[in-house]
Order: structure tokens, then sequence, then C-alpha cells
């Protein structure tokens, strides 16, 4: 094989593409901003490309730049990793029309579940179970507009369409600040995404965030990698990953995983993806889908034993891939916990020099991450540093693993999130599998 692939991400996952790639005997290029140059994968890769400053918008945001460096380094396609690029359309549409594989899903298919709701109607026709609502044309009048949203019921969440990042969403409890609500969340995507279209749906009090991994070859064969349940989260974002999620109502669940399959040949999904939903009271609500590699993918990877990433390459390069659901077999229980530079209490991103670290390892130890000792963390990027994975046959003895696991790390230098983790370990509802969404920030912080 004697393809180029350029990696169009930095950090992390710009070293765990660089791997796959080094496996399948593939040549690498990595860009890189000004600022970046002691990246740990740039020393692995085959080539190098400064695309430009440090400022993310004049470099790994920079389509121009990054086409050019394709061009001049004749790579024949392009990983996205995740944030950055990976589901901007315009991205993916500019790569093919350039003459570059873009190694994801079609252009077509990340605008419309770039759109939630047109994705929202994609999977419904799936028979996916969506959150409740109303997705039609919001009418002029606000009296009409009232009618509606008591139909819903509150409390209920006003969303749009073309929101993401946790933006563009707004809860509302009653009556009496529904037009407003829906005037600000407006205002707000109209600026930040250029498209002022909302919706309403139920608002869901207390749910988990569970998400299945899909895995498509655009040619009719789609497998699904179970399931992750992601509830451990802090403004919106995700700290800790598990899978396979447990306690789920088994025939919701065969249900779910079944209509997930469906959407995926329905729309001819080519790639991987994941379908995030919330789940309470035995049921799945869909919410999105993401048509990327998504940072907790390890924790799938470790109880089936299939690689996602390579999986992408392979099927974006027309190398032959075997999808078969029978051959995906889960085994034991992964648990992933992300190290952020921030500190513990406010989330407040720490960066700076790693003055000195020493990464876990040993039987059952994943470590995925970029940083060694003095390594400067730039402020300019996300605040992951690394993302610690243990594997083992039972919840209960990943969840001892890892604070095992912990207890080897460190990081000086900077402030992490380390010592939240530990806590986060220890803790009985926690370690009970009796959190949801809401739970680190309404109950844990206070305790
Ligand atoms: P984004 O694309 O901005 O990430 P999502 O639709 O995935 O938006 O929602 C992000 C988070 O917002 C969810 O993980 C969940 O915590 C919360 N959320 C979204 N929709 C609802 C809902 N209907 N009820 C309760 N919480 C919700």
């Amino acid at each position: 094989m004697s393809k180029k692939i350029l990696i169009a991400n930095r950090g992390e996952i710009a070293l765990r593409a660089l791997r796959a790639c080094k496996e399948l005997e593939l040549q690498t290029v990595a860009i890189h901003s000004s600022g970046d140059k002691e990246l740990k994968h740039l020393r692995l890769a085959d080539e190098t490309v400064c695309v430009g400053p440090e400022n993310p918008l004049e470099s790994y945001l920079n389509i121009p730049a990054i086409l050019s460096a394709a061009e001049l380094s004749g790579a024949n396609a392009i990983y996205p990793g995740y944030g950055f690029l990976a589901e901007d359309p315009d991205f993916s549409e500019r790569c093919e029309a350039s003459g570059f594989i873009f190694i994801g899903p079609s252009s077509n298919v990340i605008r419309k579940m770039g759109d939630k709701i047109t994705a929202k109607d994609l999977a419904e026709d799936s028979d996916i179970p969506t959150v409740p609502g109303y997705k039609g044309e919001m009418p002029d009048n606000d009296e009409d507009i009232k009618k509606i949203a008591k139909n819903v019921g509150y409390p209920l969440m006003i969303k749009a369409s073309a929101g993401g990042g946790g933006r563009g969403m707004r809860v509302v409890h009653d009556e009496s600040t529904l037009i407003s609500s829906i005037q600000l969340t407006r205002q707000e995507a109209k600026n930040a995404f250029g498209n002022d279209t909302v919706y309403f749906e139920k608002f869901i009090k207390n749910p988990r965030h569970i998400e299945v991994q899909i895995v498509a070859d655009g040619k009719g064969s789609a497998i699904h990698l179970g399931t992750r349940d992601c509830s451990m989260q802090r403004r919106h974002q995700k700290i800790i990953e598990e899978a396979p999620a447990l306690d789920v109502n088994e025939d919701s669940l065969t249900e779910t995983l079944e209509a997930c399959l469906r959407l995926c040949k329905n729309i001819d999904y080519s790639g991987v993806g994941t379908l995030e939903f919330l789940y309470e009271n035995e049921r799945f609500y869909f919410i999105e889908m993401n048509t990327r590699i998504q940072v907790e993918h390890p924790v799938s990877e470790m109880i089936t034993g299939f690689d996602i990433v390579k999986a992408q390459l392979k099927i974006a390069l027309g190398i032959p891939i075997t999808l078969d659901q029978k051959e995906i077999i889960v085994r034991g229980h992964a648990i992933e916990c992300r190290i952020n530079a921030e500190d513990p209490e406010t989330f407040v991103p720490s960066p700076g020099v790693i003055s000195k670290m020493h990464p876990p390892g040993g039987f059952g130890v994943r470590f995925d991450s970029h940083i060694y000792s003095g390594y400067k963390v730039p402020p300019y990027y996300d605040s992951l540093l690394a993302k610690i994975i243990t594997t083992a046959n039972t919840r209960k003895s990943c969840i001892k693993r890892m604070l095992s696991a912990l207890d080897e790390f460190f990081v000086e230098g900077i402030s992490t999130n380390h010592s939240l983790h530990q806590k986060l370990l220890k803790d009985e509802i926690f370690c009970q599998n009796k959190h949801n969404i809401n739970y680190l920030e309404e109950s844990f912080i206070k305790k």
C-alpha cells in the first residue's frame, strides 16, 4: 500500500492516527501550527508541514493551507480526527473536489447529520427513538408558539437546529420566559452558526448518556460495537467514559441497536460514527449523531478488540474489511479517564510546561497521550492531555485497576484534573453506577 495520509489534527488523536497508519504501512504527513513543533507524533511521521501560526483559525482550521500541504506532499487522503474540521461538510467537500480522499462519511451525510432537525427526521425514518418535541415550522404568533410549547410540556429545551458543542440550547421551565428564550437562542444561533432555526424538545431531567458506536462500509455492511456510558460530565463535556453501558433494559437496547444499523444502511453510511442517546426510565432518546471518531473510542476497542481507527482508514481507502456482527464479542469492561490540563475544582484551563511526568502501565492499562516531561501545553487548543484506559473482567475490577493506574501516574508543573478522577473513582454513587449527567455538577461537587 503506497498511500500517503495527511493527518489534519494534533495531540493524542494525531498520534493515534499515526500509529494506525504505521500498522497499515501507510506513509504519513503530519501538519502542525508554528506553536506545535514539539508534538510527539511529528517525530514519528514521515513528513511534517507547518500550516500556520498558533491561532487554530489560521492553522488547523485553515482549509486552503491544509489542502496546499496535501498537494505539496503528494498525500492521497486526509484524516480529520475529532474537533477542528472533522464535521465540517465544506471541508470534506473541498478535499474531494481537490482530489483527496476525506477519511469519513460523504459531505452529504455530514451535512445532513450536522443539522439536528434533519438528523432527527432521518433517525425517526429508521425507527430510532427520539426525544418528544416539536420540530415543525415555528408560527409567527406568540400565542400559537405557546400552545405548541404547552403540548410538548414544561420543562422543555429550545435547541438550534445548527447548534453544536453545547451551544444553541436553552432550558425553559414555564411559559413566562418562553418567547424571550426563543429570541435569545435564535440570536445566538444566527451569530454562531448563521442559521436561526430552532425546535423544541422535552427536557429530560436526569438521564444517563449512552451512545452506540457503529462501523459501516458504505457497501451495505454495518455493525455496532455495543454501547458506551458517558454520564460523568461537567459543562456537558464527558470526563469518564465506559463500555459497555450497564444496567440497561435489554429489550430497549436490542431495538435501539437494530435501529442504529438500519439508519446506517438507509443513509449509505460509510465510516465510523456514534449515535448519542439520553437514557431515562428504561428508554433511549436519540439526540445526535457524530460522524467522526470520538475521544472515548478506546473503551469500545478494548472490550471488542476491534481497531476503530484502522477501520476508518481501511473503509476510506477501499481496503477490504470484514464487518460481521457475529464476530464482535464484548468481553469484560473498560473505563477511560480524561486527564485535562485544568483546575480540578473550577475547570479553568491550566497550560504551561510539564516539568516531569510518568505514565501508568501494566496489565490492562492503556495510555493514549502525546505528553512527555518537558512538553509545553499550549493555551490555544483543547485541554486534553491524556486518556487512561483500564480493562478488566468486571466493572469493579476495572475501577480498582484505574485507581492503581491513577496512583502511578503523575504530572508536575501544571494543574490537572487527576485528583478529581481519584475522588470520582472512589465515589459511592459512581461505584454503584447510579450517576446521571447532572451528578458531577449538581451533587458530587457540593459534597
Ligand atoms: P451538542 O451538539 O451541542 O453537543 P446535544 O444535542 O448533543 O448538543 O446535547 C448536548 C448535551 O445537552 C447532552 O449530552 C445533554 O447533557 C444535554 N441535552 C440535550 N438535549 C437534552 C434534552 N432534551 N433534555 C435534557 N438534556 C439535554
